[in-house]
């Protein structure tokens, strides 16, 4: 069970509340992670915190092969 208080939110270095976003790359398919609310865009800071442990190799093999099938 996944909780969250205001008491532990992660904040960035604009000290804003930071976002959780899953990431999609081949090294990491499906790992989520803290990263700044303005990622990407002019002004953002660089704050990246991972929240999901590592992937295991098997599992990132399964992920990716069945994002090949659904998305070639
Ligand atoms: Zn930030």
């Amino acid at each position: 069970m996944e909780a969250f208080n205001a008491n532990n939110l992660q904040r960035c270095y604009c000290n804003e509340v930071v976002g959780l976003t899953t990431a999609w790359t081949p090294k990491n398919p499906g790992r989520r992670f803290f990263g700044c609310r303005f990622y990407g865009k002019p002004g953002a800071c660089r704050f990246f915190k991972w929240y999901d442990e590592e992937i295991p190799e098997r599992s990132k093999e399964v992920i990716n092969g069945l994002l090949r099938v659904l998305f070639g």
